[in-house]
């Protein structure tokens, strides 16, 4: 993850609120992050774009002569709830280290559960469309199971989706020591499902370090494929260990089972995403994350889809 420019320094949450005291100066703020002063029509990509009079900024698209807010095509599209309590939760979310349930979010910002529960996932969502570099330093490989056991279910919830046999489900883990994690819930830990994850995303020739797992033998035909023997107690052979993607992982399941008692696998992918975001941005502070965040909204998670939709 890049580091943005440095913006107005939020350094804490109370010059947040007091710097954004209209929705004027909020939308204001969102068309820089998002346009940078070149407005682009959102339907139809045209940036012949005509800034239109009135107390609220409209914009009117030469091209297909629609007319937009900045709002439109961004996870705040169609919602009735304030830029300035919006800017709140993105602050909140990002600059809680460990992630913040919709319980406590919605007492900070005075929204039912429900509300702040679907402000929750559309921030994760933006989480998840921040562009990814190309992993090329010292990658670590390595896959994890989330979810509840087996026999903590009713009968009748047992093997709902029920993942590899166990009941869980599956998150593939690509590490970079110098630079980016990704991380994403498949569908199993079979070599026809991880290899073309690794391959997209992983540079050729790149050194990868996993454990002995037998889907990834076939790695060292383009990579420098170096492996620790978990089963005969090999954790560390100098560089090579897969230590850090380790830590990823308890940092993962400490957020997703003690903040969002998480239980179905349906939006695991977000709350992957919102990790995987955090990890990458740890060395930001809270202002600049939260301005990397707004670079990053255009994209639109509708309750049908959240509720309705295919697993994402
Ligand atoms: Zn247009």
């Amino acid at each position: 993850m890049k580091t943005p420019q440095s913006i107005q320094g939020f350094g804490s949450i109370i010059e947040l609120v007091r710097y954004f005291d209209t929705e004027e100066k909020c939308a204001e703020y969102l068309a820089k992050k998002r346009w940078n002063g070149n407005p682009v029509c959102p339907k139809c990509g045209s940036e012949k774009v005509y800034t239109l009079k009135g107390k609220t900024k409209r914009y009117k698209c030469g091209g297909c002569r629609e007319q937009f807010s900045v709002r439109v095509g961004t996870i705040f599209e169609a919602s009735p709830i304030k830029l300035q309590t919006w800017f709140l939760a993105v602050y909140l979310v990002t600059a809680h280290k460990k992630g913040i349930s919709s319980l406590q979010l919605s007492r900070d910002l005075c929204v039912t559960q429900k509300t702040a529960w679907f402000m929750l996932h559309r921030i994760r969502y933006a989480m998840g469309l921040e562009p990814g570099e190309p992993l090329d330093g010292t990658v670590e490989i390595d896959e994890t199971y989330v979810g509840g056991k087996e026999t903590n279910k009713p009968l009748s919830k047992r093997r709902e989706g029920m993942m590899g046999g166990k009941g869980k489900a599956a998150v593939l883990g690509m590490l970079d020591r110098d630079g980016d994690v990704v991380a994403k819930h498949v569908p199993d830990t079979e070599k026809k499902t991880v290899l073309p994850i690794i391959h997209a995303l992983v540079t050729k020739g790149t050194t990868i370090c996993t454990d002995e797992f037998p889907a990834y033998k076939s790695l060292r035909r383009v990579y420098d494929h170096q492996t620790v023997k978990h089963g005969a107690e090999e954790y560390v052979r100098g560089a090579i260990h897969t230590n850090s993607i380790e830590g990823f992982w308890s940092l993962l399941k400490r957020g997703i089972i003690g903040i969002y008692h998480f239980t179905s696998e349906k939006h695991l992918q977000r709350y992957v995403d919102e990790f995987v975001f955090r990890y990458n941005s740890r060395t930001m502070n809270d202002a600049n994350r939260f301005g990397d965040m707004l670079e990053n909204v255009a994209g639109r998670l509708t309750y049908k889809t959240l509720t309705h939709g295919k697993a994402a």
